[in-house]
């Protein structure tokens, strides 16, 4: 028991060496991995080969949509307006050509 408090005691001693410095290039690779990720699970998956490795050739619009919505800045609130846009997208693969096709939804600025 008692080999066992000295022994945590040493890991918190030799975690408070690591400098500052240290967390905030651990927290920025983290940080970017995290946008990696997210880029690539944003990536259509290619019904063939199942790899998320396709690339916008071409895209239809099918219909628009304007919504408002309001946001508050500086403690007032204001409209504004955003496109809801419906897409036909056609993908290609890059990984092995096949080309598909989604329907996407995307919001856009006015
Ligand atoms: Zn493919």
């Amino acid at each position: 028991m008692t080999e066992l408090i000295v022994g945590s005691m040493l890991a918190i001693d030799s975690l408070s060496q690591i400098p500052g410095i240290a967390y905030i290039v651990f927290g920025v690779v983290v940080f970017i991995l995290f946008i990696a990720l997210l880029q690539h699970f944003s990536k259509a998956k290619c019904p063939k080969c199942k790899k998320r490795k396709s690339k916008e050739i071409s895209r239809k619009l099918l219909n628009e949509k304007r919504e408002r919505r309001s946001r508050t800045v500086n403690g007032e609130t204001e409209d504004y307006y955003i496109w809801v846009r419906r897409y036909d997208i056609t993908y290609e693969c890059k990984k092995c050509g096949a080309r598909f096709e989604k329907r996407e939804k995307r919001i856009e600025d006015c």
